[in-house]
C-alpha cells in the first residue's frame, strides 16, 4: 500500500480531529495482535461515520470500517489508511422487529430482544462484535445464523455515494457469507423479525446458551474466535481420503454435510501446536489463541501450516473465516 502523504494525514486531522496517527490495532481486536493504523477513528454514530468516509474519499485517503474486532487478524504493518470503528449503538424494538445501528453489540441485542418477549436470537448472546459485524459474516451458533433472523440491511455504498437497503434475499447470505463479504458497502442499519414469545423461555434459552459456551470454548484467553470455515461439501466423494484415516466420521457431520474445521484439526493431533505465541488452542481446534506478543505472521505461519496437514493428510482445503485488514 502506498504510504500516506503528510499532507493528507494533517488535513484528515484537521477536519476529524478525534481521529489518532498510528493507533495499534492490538488495541482494538480481540486477538491482541495488529500493528498501526496510520489513522484510527471511532465514529460514535451513523452520521459521524459517513462524514469520515466522505473526508477520507475526498482526500483520496483508503478506508476500512470494523464493529467490535472479534473476527480480525490486522497485519503486523498495520493499515495505511483509515481505520474506522462503527460504534454506533442504538437500538429500538417495534413490534417483532428489533432495528439496530452497525455498532450495537450483538449480545446486548440479543438480550434486548429476550427481555422484550422476543424468541429466534437467544443465541446472539455469546456471539462477540457487533450486530453489524455479525450480518457482514453471516454469524451464527447453536443452529441459530444472522440469516434466519435479518430481515433488511441499510447500507451506504462509497462508490455511488448513496444508500441501499437490502431485503434478506439480497444479502445472499450464505455459509459466514454475504454479498457484504464481495461488495465493499458499509453496514449502517440490520433489521431483525423475530418471533413474539415468552420473555422468562427466552432468558432461560440464553442462559443454556452462554452455559455450551462455557463448556466448548477457550476461556479467558486471546482469540479471533474461529480461524477456519467448517467444511462443506455436496458429494461423499469429497471425503473418501478422510474416511480412509482411521476412525469413522460422525453421523451428523454426514447427514448435515459439514465437517467441523476444529474436528479435523484434532484428529490430525494438531491441538496445542505453536509457532511462536500463535498456539492452536488446546480446547478447541479451530481458535488460534495469542499466548501474550504473538504476530500476524505466526497466526499466518500456523494457519498455513495447518492447511497443508488438512489438505495432505486429509484430502481437505479449509478456507479462512477470519478477516484479514492490512495484508
Ligand atoms: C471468543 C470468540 C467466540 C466467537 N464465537 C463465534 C460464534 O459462535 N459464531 C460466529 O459466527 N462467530 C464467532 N466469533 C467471531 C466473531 O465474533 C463474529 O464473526 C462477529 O460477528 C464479528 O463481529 P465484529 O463486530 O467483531 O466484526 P469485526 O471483527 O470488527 O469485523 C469483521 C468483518 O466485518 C467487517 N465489518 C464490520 N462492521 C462493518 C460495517 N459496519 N460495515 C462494513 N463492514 C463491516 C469488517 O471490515 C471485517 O471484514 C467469535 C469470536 C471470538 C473471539
Amino acid at each position: 500500500m502506498n504510504k500516506l502523504s503528510e499532507e493528507a494525514i494533517t488535513s484528515f486531522l484537521q477536519i476529524v480531529p478525534t481521529a489518532k496517527r498510528d493507533e495499534l490495532m492490538s488495541n482494538h481486536t480481540s486477538v491482541k495482535i495488529g500493528g498501526p493504523a496510520r489513522l484510527y477513528v471511532v465514529a460514535p454514530s451513523n452520521a459521524e461515520l459517513l462524514r469520515i468516509i466522505g473526508e477520507a474519499a475526498r482526500l483520496n485517503i483508503p478506508f476500512v470500517v470494523f464493529g467490535g474486532g472479534s473476527n480480525l487478524l490486522v497485519a503486523d504493518d498495520g493499515y495505511e489508511g483509515v481505520v474506522i470503528q462503527a460504534a454506533d449503538r442504538s437500538m429500538r424494538i417495534e413490534g417483532e422487529r428489533v432495528i439496530a445501528a452497525s455498532g450495537a453489540p450483538t449480545g446486548v441485542v440479543a438480550r434486548a430482544a429476550a427481555e422484550a418477549g422476543l424468541e429466534g436470537f437467544e443465541w446472539g448472546i455469546g456471539v462477540p462484535g457487533t450486530i453489524g459485524g455479525a450480518t457482514y459474516g453471516n454469524a451464527g451458533c447453536f443452529g441459530g445464523e444472522m440469516k434466519d433472523v435479518v430481515s433488511a440491511v441499510e447500507t451506504y455504498d462509497p462508490a455511488h455515494g448513496s444508500r441501499r437497503t437490502f431485503s434478506n434475499a439480497d444479502c445472499r447470505f450464505g455459509y459466514r457469507d454475504s454479498r457484504f463479504k464481495h461488495d465493499p458497502y458499509i453496514l449502517l442499519e440490520t433489521t431483525l423479525l423475530l418471533r413474539p414469545g415468552n420473555r422468562e423461555t427466552a432468558l432461560t434459552r440464553m442462559t443454556e446458551v452462554m452455559e455450551k459456551r462455557k463448556a466448548s470454548q477457550p476461556q479467558g484467553s486471546f482469540s479471533a474466535g474461529c480461524l477456519f470455515k467448517n467444511y462443506e461439501f455436496q458429494d461423499g466423494s469429497a471425503l473418501d481420503i478422510l474416511k480412509r484415516h482411521g476412525d469413522g466420521i460422525p453421523e451428523t457431520f454426514l447427514t448435515q454435510k459439514r465437517i467441523p474445521a476444529g474436528w479435523l484439526i484434532d484428529r490430525l493431533g494438531l491441538k496445542g501446536t505453536s509457532i511462536g505465541q500463535a498456539q492452536i488452542s488446546p480446547v478447541h481446534g479451530n481458535f488460534f489463541v495469542n499466548r501474550g506478543g504473538a504476530r500476524a505472521q505466526d497466526v499466518l505461519a500456523l494457519s498455513s501450516f495447518v492447511k497443508m496437514k488438512v489438505r495432505d493428510e486429509l484430502g481437505i482445503l479449509l478456507e479462512d473465516e477470519v478477516q484479514l485488514i492490512g495484508w
